[in-house]
């Protein structure tokens, strides 16, 4: 895995440990070697992502909309910044680019780019991995609601299973690597059965 895109928030978070865990990311990718793709910011823990990785002189790619550039949140020092019309492009831009996908704190943005790749790896339009860095149970309501989901029927038990969360980003990328697409064929066969009654 060359490329990780990483959805984060534009914000810091109150507590430290959010920081902290933004920069055992960026660390980890730069002991790896592996390159940034992000939102392109300059702000938040997209800042300290791409200053971490920037220091240590590796590749980190952003992607922004020019309505961004135009707010003055674009970082002006990473290895490329690559410009486009609108925030759905940037999503199909960033997957483009990407061998895999993690998603650290971050609010309604954050929770738009991972939902985007949940339903694209869902319905096999993309079949890249996508981790979940469940910094101090951030997203434990998130995947509350996602076992909630599954309890209403309206989330297959075998999607929430095939989602990869830990709070540890050595082991997320690891079981990032051996991420095996489910077939969608029998969800799609289910679902006209299902919906016959
Ligand atoms: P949020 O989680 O709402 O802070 O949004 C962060 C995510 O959405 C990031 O992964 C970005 O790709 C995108 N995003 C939202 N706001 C910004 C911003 N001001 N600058 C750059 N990217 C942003």
């Amino acid at each position: 895995m060359v490329k990780i895109c990483v959805f984060c928030g534009s914000s810091m978070g109150f507590d430290a440990k959010y920081r902290e865990a933004a920069k055992e990311v960026a660390d980890y990718f730069v002991a790896n070697n592996i390159s940034l793709v992000y939102g392109g910011a300059s702000v938040g823990l997209m800042k300290i992502l791409a200053d971490t990785l920037l220091e240590k002189h590796k590749e980190v790619i952003g992607v922004m909309p020019q309505l961004l550039i135009d707010k003055e949140v674009a970082h002006h020092h990473i290895s490329q910044m690559i410009v486009v019309e609108s925030m759905a492009e940037r999503k199909q831009k960033m997957i483009e680019l990407s061998d895999g996908f993690i998603a650290l704190p971050g609010g309604f943005g954050t929770l738009d780019e991972l939902s985007e790749v949940m339903t694209m790896n869902q319905l096999r339009i993309n079949d890249k991995p996508l981790g979940i860095l469940n910094v101090d149970g951030y997203f434990d309501k998130l995947l509350e609601f996602f076992d909630h989901s599954v309890k209403s029927g309206f989330v297959r038990p075998e999607y929430r299973k095939n989602l990869m969360v830990s709070d540890n980003i050595a082991k997320l990328v690891t079981e990032m690597k051996n991420y095996e697409p489910l077939s969608i064929k029998k969800w799609v066969e289910d679902i006209k059965v299902e919906s016959r009654h």
